[in-house]
């Protein structure tokens, strides 16, 4: 992808501050960090996200990720963790190669959840879990 700027990072074209590497996957800060240490792990291979991506790559970021995630709390002694995956547009995907979020967390750090969570109805639960279902 020649206008991809995660492929450019693989490549080396464009600079990055490497936290992790192996064959399938590449790990970096991210340079609009949330919290100190926020990483994002993508495949070498170019795929734009979840639904565009095989099963095997997507198995190999989420495995990069929790190497990542143990990488990170041992070396920043951070609290917890935080996983995001976006993907497309209505997920709040921005860079359309496919990429997990590794946020390192800490207690009080004041990060805000992005979404105010409220109790569904049952009949809500049963419409959705129908059309799922099938
Ligand atoms: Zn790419």
């Amino acid at each position: 992808m020649d206008d991809c700027i995660f492929c450019k990072i693989i490549e080396g074209s464009i600079p990055s501050r490497k936290v992790y590497e192996n064959d399938d996957c590449y790990a970096f800060l991210d340079i609009f960090p949330a919290n100190r240490g926020h990483t994002l792990v993508i495949p070498k291979k170019h795929s734009k996200d979840i639904h565009d991506t095989d099963p095997e790559t997507y198995a190999k970021v989420a495995h990069a990720a929790k190497i990542v995630a143990d990488l990170l709390r041992e070396k920043l002694d951070s609290d917890g963790t935080t996983i995001f995956q976006m993907s497309k547009e209505a997920g709040w995907q921005t860079v359309f190669h496919l990429h997990m979020h590794v946020i390192p967390r800490w207690n009080e750090d004041g990060l805000h959840k992005p979404w105010d969570i409220a109790p569904a109805t049952e009949d809500e639960l049963e419409e959705v879990s129908r059309l799922i279902r099938g």
